[in-house]
Formats: structure tokens, C-alpha cells, sequence
């Protein structure tokens, strides 16, 4: 039979209720004629909830433990949703990672997916199980611990699973009914894309729209499955939702089709160091190697053979950012003033894949943000993006005019 891989997310299984209402759906894909492969969240909150209590318990906690704390939620709502299915006369059972085996590297906390052997589940299959409900975000390193895949990592564990299983399709359920142009949380006139392209929901998701994790996107482009996003709040309705698709498959596209935002941001300037071949390196080598994730760079003017270094990294890292710098002080293989850390700051972007062709974009960007009185800290761009690092407190204001600006209203 043809297999689908429907996947819940923390607000779609948050109460018995809601559980009970994705289970219908899954019913009904089984009446169509599918097995199914469900992928669950932890109920919303709990994941919060079990890192604060890891945060609480162990500051510098061991990240083995982590992961095997973290990942526990998604234990419960795989073993409720089997129930539930079973309550409605359909064969389910639930599987947490290791059980299946979801394979992954070691790198704790942000694990990536190796191998899904589908030997366990189809031999169910084959038995008569109609849906296998498999906990979302865990797998298991090759030392036999629990990993887990980074936050918002069920959505990848979604798309693995319907790469290896060759799905029909990879339907990603969530508390919104498909991918906007911007977040509709922050702006009332976003508007919901039929299609994107996957180029362009990569950009989005990793520049902070969290509606898929960027890994899931990855996958799914590289293995083309079929992923749509759509709510699993609304009535049935098999064209609900946006596909995530091929360029070609887009008959009409715009040259921006999103903005999205990033509110953990933080920016640093390295002041007064050498300005001589190496410096770069000589900074940015050991803050990669001490796991700083560094974004945007630039350099500012030099004067008198010194000048002035900005970079921004997550504001998580702030300080591991500060201890790498001030020990290669220490070391005296880089000398510098002072470091100054900014971290009220957010990153706004624009997506599209239209940017290839059509110049202008960025300098009407930048024209619509000084109209409105936003000062930009930081510029970078891509091939099909072009984001700028601004003072947090106007995240909502610059989104809403580049939304405006590039009309993205009347797109969807
Ligand atoms: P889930 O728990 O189902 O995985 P998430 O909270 O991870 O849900 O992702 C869904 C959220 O993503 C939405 O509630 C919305 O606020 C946010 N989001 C950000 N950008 C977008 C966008 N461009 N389109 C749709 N949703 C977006
Ligand atoms: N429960 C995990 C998280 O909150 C994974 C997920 O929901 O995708 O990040
Ligand atoms: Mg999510």
C-alpha cells in the first residue's frame, strides 16, 4: 500500500482532544487507502518546560542527559496517539527513535539524520498495522545514547521518514494553514502561498521562520519528496495548504515572496585591531572552533593600520563568543581594544528567488527602512536574499513596511 507521512506538531497533540481530532484525520487517510506514518511533537510547552528543568538542575549540563531528557515528550504523545487510534478500531503502535532505529551522529542536541532502515516498521506493515507512530525530534547515536535533531526538529524527522519510506506525499500539520509571506503572527496581511519554491523556504526558515525547521527543507529538496504544510485545525479539504515545491513547478512568482525575522540576534565589534592579512582568520578560526555559529560580518574603515571588526552570532552565544576572544587576547595571537556587545538587536530579510534577476531590490529595502527611521547595523546579502540587522524594538515595524513596500499582499 502506499505509505503517507502525516506529522503533528506541539499545538496539534497540546490535549486529548486535539489528539483525538488529528487521530480522525489519520483514520481518514487510512480509509483513502494509505499506511501511515504519523510523527509526532510533545505536547506545546513541554519541551520548554524539560530544558528549563535541565537548565535549572545543570548549567553546564551534560548534553547526553539532555537529549535524553528533552526528548522524553515526544514519548508520551506517540504512546497516546497509538492508543487513540486503537480506540477508533484502528491497528497502531507507537516507536520511539532508538526502537526503529532512527540512526543519527553523535553531535548531541543537533544530531543529524544518517540512516532509517525500514525493515522493523514495514514487517509490521506487512502484519496489518495501518499506522506507525513514530516520536518525533530523537533518534540514536552510534554509542547506543538518545540524540535529538535541534529545536523544531520533528518536521525533519517527518521528511526523513518519507524520504526513506518513499512517500506519496510529507503532509506537515500545524497551527497555521500553510507557509505565508510573512509570519501571520506579526502581521494581519500576510498572505498564504499555494507554492513555494524550495530555495526560497530555506532562505525563510533559516533566516527564522519556524513554521519548518531548515533541515526538513534540505531533505526534502534533496530527496524531492512532496511537502505540504497545512492546519490541522481547519475541515478536510485535500488542497489545503502550501506545497513546498520545485522552481519550475511556479507558474507566477514575485521577486520578493517573503520577509522574515530572527529575534535572537546579537551583534559584536572587536575594537581597534590590526588591520593585516590574517586578522580575519585570526578571529574567526577560533570562534568557529569554540561552536560559535557567526552570521554577518563587516569590516569597518580602517584608519592609522587599525580598524574595527562587527559580527553577529545567536544571542545564546554571546558570552562563549566574549571567553574565545578574550583568551586569544590572553594567548596574545590577537590583540584588540575592547569588545562592545549589542543585544538588542534582531535581523529582518527578504526572500526571493526573483532577486537573480532583477536588481534594485536591496536599495529599495534600504530606502523603505530609512523612511521609516530604522538605522541598519549590518547588511548581507545572497543570491536571493538580502537581510539587515536592526535595533530589536522595530522588528515589527520593519516587517510590516517591507511587506507593504513589496506588495506582498496581493500575492497568495
Ligand atoms: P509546530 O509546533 O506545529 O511545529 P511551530 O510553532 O514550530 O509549529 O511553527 C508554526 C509557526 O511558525 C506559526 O504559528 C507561525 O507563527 C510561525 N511562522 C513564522 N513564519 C511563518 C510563515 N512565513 N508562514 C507561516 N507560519 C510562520
Ligand atoms: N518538541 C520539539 C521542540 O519543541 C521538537 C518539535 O516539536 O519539532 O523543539
Ligand atoms: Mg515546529
Amino acid at each position: 500500500m502506499p505509505v503517507l507521512v502525516m506529522k503533528f506538531g506541539g499545538t496539534s497533540v497540546a490535549t486529548l482532544d486535539r489528539i483525538k481530532r488529528a487521530a480522525k484525520r489519520v483514520g481518514r487517510e487510512v480509509a483513502n487507502g494509505f499506511d501511515v506514518i504519523v510523527i509526532v511533537s510533545a505536547m506545546s510547552g513541554k519541551t520548554n518546560e524539560l530544558v528549563g528543568w535541565v537548565d535549572e538542575t545543570s548549567p553546564l549540563y551534560d548534553a547526553r542527559e539532555y537529549d535524553a531528557i528533552v526528548s522524553s515528550g515526544e514519548n508520551i504523545t506517540a504512546g497516546l496517539m497509538a492508543l487513540t487510534l486503537q480506540e477508533m478500531d484502528i491497528p497502531a503502535r507507537s516507536w520511539q527513535g532508538w526502537q526503529v532505529p532512527l540512526k543519527t551522529t553523535s553531535a548531541h542536541s543537533a544530531a543529524r539524520i544518517e540512516e532509517i532502515p525500514t525493515d522493523n516498521l514495514n514487517a509490521k506493515f506487512g502484519e496489518g498495522m495501518r499506522v506507525a507512530v513514530v516520536a518525533g525530534f530523537q533518534g540514536v547515536s552510534p554509542e547506543g545514547r538518545i540524540t535529538t535533531l535541534g529545536r523544531g526538529g520533528s518536521d525533519t524527522t517527518a521528511v526523513a521518514f518519507a524520504a526513506a519510506f518513499e512517500a506519496e506525499r510529507c503532509d506537515i500539520y500545524t497551527d497555521v494553514d500553510g507557509i505565508y509571506t510573512t509570519d501571520p503572527r506579526i502581521s494581519d496581511k500576510a498572505r498564504k502561498l499555494d507554492r513555494i519554491a524550495f530555495e526560497e523556504m530555506l532562505e525563510l526558515a533559516s533566516l527564522g521562520a519556524k513554521v519548518l525547521q531548515t533541515r526538513s527543507v534540505e531533505l526534502a529538496m534533496r530527496y524531492k519528496v512532496k511537502l505540504r504544510v497545512l492546519s490541522s485545525f481547519e475541515e478536510y479539504d485535500p488542497n489545503a495548504g502550501t506545497l513546498v515545491c520545485d522552481e519550475e513547478d511556479i507558474v507566477e512568482s514575485n521577486v520578493v515572496n517573503g520577509v522574515a525575522y530572527s529575534r535572537d540576534e546579537a551583534k559584536m565589534t572587536l575594537i581597534s585591531v590590526a588591520d593585516r592579512p590574517g586578522i580575519a582568520a585570526a578571529i574567526f578560526g577560533p570562534l568557529a572552533e569554540g561552536g560559535v555559529n557567526v552570521d554577518m560580518i563587516v569590516q569597518n574603515i580602517s584608519e592609522d593600520g587599525r580598524t574595527d571588526m562587527t559580527f553577529s552570532c545567536p544571542i545564546d552565544q554571546v558570552a562563549r563568543a566574549e571567553a574565545v576572544m578574550n583568551s586569544s587576547k590572553t594567548d596574545g595571537e590577537l590583540n584588540f581594544q575592547e569588545i562592545i556587545s549589542d543585544t538588542d538587536v534582531a535581523k529582518v530579510s527578504v526572500v526571493g528567488i526573483g532577486m537573480r534577476s532583477q536588481s534594485g531590490v536591496a536599495a529599495k529595502m534600504f530606502e523603505v527602512l530609512s523612511r521609516e527611521g530604522i538605522n541598519l547595523k549590518v547588511i548581507a546579502t545572497s543570491e536571493i536574499k538580502i537581510s539587515v540587522l536592526i535595533d530589536r524594538k522595530y522588528i515589527e515595524l520593519a516587517v510590516q513596511a517591507l511587506h507593504d513596500a513589496f506588495e506582498l499582499e496581493k500575492h497568495g
